[in-house]
């Protein structure tokens, strides 16, 4: 039986994990060792009781109380908080999903890459902020860093490891998101109900909003610097809109091998999962005929900065990653609470970036937490300076 920990079960990777385990044989192929929420209590001692879940966690203090009640005669264990967090990531499993969101999913996944487990990584935010101190601490561990981003699966799965010294470049897709055609001023006007209507995925609130802002490319650009030890110029960037190739390798002898599939977290979810073996699963197949075609086109990094953060970022090096994704974290939250507008998340980020631009490298992990509180100080004293928006309908 192989011990899973899902962090993050009740979000949108969440679901599809415990959706994925079911499909791989369910509880006679996997015992569950913790998993973890944020609000949705009523969600996650579902979760917990239909897995036989041994601990259910709560991020939020104050619903330890509704959890415990929820699963009260189950003989699950209960906890709550960052501590309860900590010590699901802590209990001894041979994998852990790492889906929570944000720089939040930092700690608790690296707790369990320390102790050793193999870590399924769809939080991208460990890669961005702590980039080769989280790679280290994985290979101390001595556990497997298995991408779960449909991209960086991609990678993984066309990436021939006896070819690496052939390997020119990898190109990651995007789909450009629900306003690839849409002018600076028309997105100006943007509220946040809009900017999560993402064109081919399904997701979480934080991911779609990336993906229009396209800070969520900007991460993966970074994160595939740190999965498969490349340089910044070997990773580029496609708009694709139908997110039917999820990415591609090009090598020495102009070969690109791409990996395509339906826009489908199960898949890349069930690669990491089954690895390295490959997972059956009730998703749907591909119809290229029905498709007829696939499109692709530049980014242009005039209407969508973040890119150009992100390049801008590996080449100053030193803690600019986790500074553009702190502040652009801090941005994004205002943008949700419709304190700023669309363009000021990329606005604030570099902002901050440049106001940082002396900071130390990160030697250890401690030096990491204190970029990431400084970047978000400072993001936030510029959100506000900015004048509250006029009311707009939505
Ligand atoms: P989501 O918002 O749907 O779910 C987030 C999960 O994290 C929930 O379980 C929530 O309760 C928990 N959470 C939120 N804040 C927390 C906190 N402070 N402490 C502890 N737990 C907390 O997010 P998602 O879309 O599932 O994305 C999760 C991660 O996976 C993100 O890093 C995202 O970039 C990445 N990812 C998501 C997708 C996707 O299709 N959704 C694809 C690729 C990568
Ligand atoms: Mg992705």
């Amino acid at each position: 039986m192989r011990k899973i920990t899902v962090l993050g079960s009740t979000g949108s990777v969440g679901v599809s994990t415990l959706d994925v385990l079911g499909q791989l044989g369910g509880r006679s192929a996997f015992e569950v060792t913790a998993l973890t929420g944020g609000n949705n209590v009523d969600l996650l001692a579902q979760q917990a009781r239909a897995t036989g879940a041994r601990m259910a966690v709560t991020a939020n203090g104050a619903r330890y109380q509704e959890l415990k009640s929820a699963l009260s005669g189950t003989g699950i264990a209960v906890a709550a908080g960052r501590a309860g967090i900590l010590e699901a990531a802590e209990q001894d499993s041979d994998l852990v999903m790492a889906a929570i969101v944000g720089t939040a999913g930092l700690e608790p996944t690296l707790v369990a890459a320390r102790r050793g487990a193999d870590v399924a990584l769809a939080n991208k935010e460990c890669l961005v902020s702590a980039g080769e101190l989280f790679v280290k601490a994985v290979q101390q561990g001595g556990g497997r860093l298995l991408p779960v981003d449909s991209e960086h699966s991609a990678i993984l799965q066309v990436l021939n490891e006896d070819h690496r010294d052939t390997l020119e470049r990898i190109v990651i897709t995007a789909s450009g998101g629900p306003f690839r055609t849409w002018t600076r001023e028309q997105m100006a006007g943007v509220t946040p109900t809009v900017a999560r209507m993402h064109p081919t995925w399904s997701m979480g609130l934080k991911i779609s909003i990336g993906s229009a802002t396209m800070f969520n490319k900007a991460l993966e650009v970074i994160e595939a610097k740190h999965l498969f030890q490349v340089t910044p110029e070997q990773v580029e960037v496609i708009v694709h809109p139908q997110s039917i190739i999820h990415s591609m390798v090009g090598y020495a002898d102009g070969s690109v091998l791409a990996q395509l599939g339906c826009p489908d977290m199960r898949t890349a979810i069930g690669y990491a999962l089954a690895y390295p073996k490959r997972a059956r699963l009730n998703v749907e197949r591909l119809d290229l005929v029905k498709l007829a075609r696939l499109d692709f086109e530049p980014p242009d990094e005039v209407r969508f900065p973040a890119l150009r953060l992100a390049r801008l970022a590996l080449r100053r090096g030193g803690q600019q990653s986790a500074i553009m994704n702190a502040a652009e974290e801090t941005a994004f939250e205002a943008f949700v609470a419709t304190r700023i507008g669309f363009l000021d998340m990329a606005e604030i980020a570099e902002a901050v970036m440049d106001d940082m631009q002396g900071w130390p490298h990160a030697s250890c992990m401690e030096d990491v937490f204190i970029c990431d509180g400084e970047a978000r100080r400072r993001a936030a004293a510029l959100i506000a300076r900015i004048p509250s928006p006029t009311p707009r309908s939505a």
